[in-house]
């Protein structure tokens, strides 16, 4: 008889002594450190956060969601790729509401916007077999991929547009790199998690890349809540990432000889501009 035996019977994990004190090792390859990446940020995230109750549109059901209070955080800047920064939290994890009865998720601002054959698509496609559990406290790094993923498969189910669809993907990368960003340097499997996390982020923007694209040649603009200019910044950026100056030189020249974009737009426009040429050169050199 060990001490932790019958745990199983509880529907628990089974502790194994070696485990016990190694509360900070990661569960499994693959898996995030979830109870690790959750602990630091507890406190103050918490303290960021509201419960709003939702209805659902599809299936009527009340819920609650968190939500970040409006006006707490305080934004201290942006990636190359315009993702925001606050000095607090990680925004982008609260942007999804799932309803845990019939499983229809989208982005906040576009969730009460389903019409009547889309939700009938939600409730015979998505609605059977779902299941899923709001977290209690914060939304951890994976929670909310979890939840970009189901919002992913709504608008897919949905027939959503290409640039709502590419939006999505977009908001996943960066949460991904937030999740990179976070991971425990000490942790013994670090380079692997910081790996996958690079290698889903590349597939995460490499999606939001092809349906941007793809989004530009049909719909109108503003895309995505997205004008322009701002999203020909992004696709300049996301080109650059996947290796096809190419394209990021074409729209970084349309940007700086647009009669309506920006100052601060163009500025940004002018320091790609910079690197494309940097790149053209290092790239004749050899
Ligand atoms: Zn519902």
């Amino acid at each position: 008889m060990g001490l932790f035996d019958g745990m199983d019977q509880m529907g628990l994990k089974k502790i194994s002594q070696e485990d016990l004190f190694k509360a900070d090792e990661p569960a499994k390859k693959g898996a995030p450190a979830a109870a690790e990446v959750k602990a630091k940020p507890t406190i103050t995230e918490e303290s960021y956060l509201l419960e709003r109750t939702m209805d659902c549109p599809v299936c009527g059901s009340k819920f609650k969601v968190k939500a970040v209070k409006s006006g707490r955080v305080r934004r201290i800047g942006q990636d190359k790729d315009l993702r925001p920064r606050f000095e607090q939290m990680d925004t982008s994890k609260y942007d999804v509401v799932v309803c845990p009865e019939c499983g229809y998720a989208a982005m906040t601002r576009d969730f009460k916007n389903i019409m009547e054959p889309q939700k009938k698509l939600v409730l015979e496609n998505i609605k059977p077999g779902f299941k899923y559990e709001e977290p209690g406290s914060i939304y951890s790094y994976d929670d909310a991929i979890k939840r970009y993923q189901i919002a992913l498969v709504n608008a897919m189910t949905c027939g959503r547009k290409d640039s709502e669809k590419a939006y999505l993907c977009l908001k996943m990368g960066w949460v991904i790199r937030g999740k990179g960003e976070s991971l425990d340097k000490e942790a013994e499997d670090y380079e692997a998690q910081l790996k996958k996390c690079n290698d889903d982020e590349n597939e995460a923007l490499k999606l939001a890349f092809d349906g941007f694209i793809a989004a530009r040649q049909k719909e109108e603009f503003p895309m995505a809540g997205m004008e322009q200019s701002t999203l020909d910044y992004l696709l300049s950026v996301l080109s650059m990432r996947f290796d096809r100056y190419d394209i990021a030189a074409k729209l970084v020249t349309g940007i700086l000889g647009s009669r309506v974009a920006g100052p601060k737009i163009k500025d940004l426009a002018r320091d790609l501009k910079e690197e494309i040429v940097e790149h053209q050169k290092a790239k004749e050199e050899g």
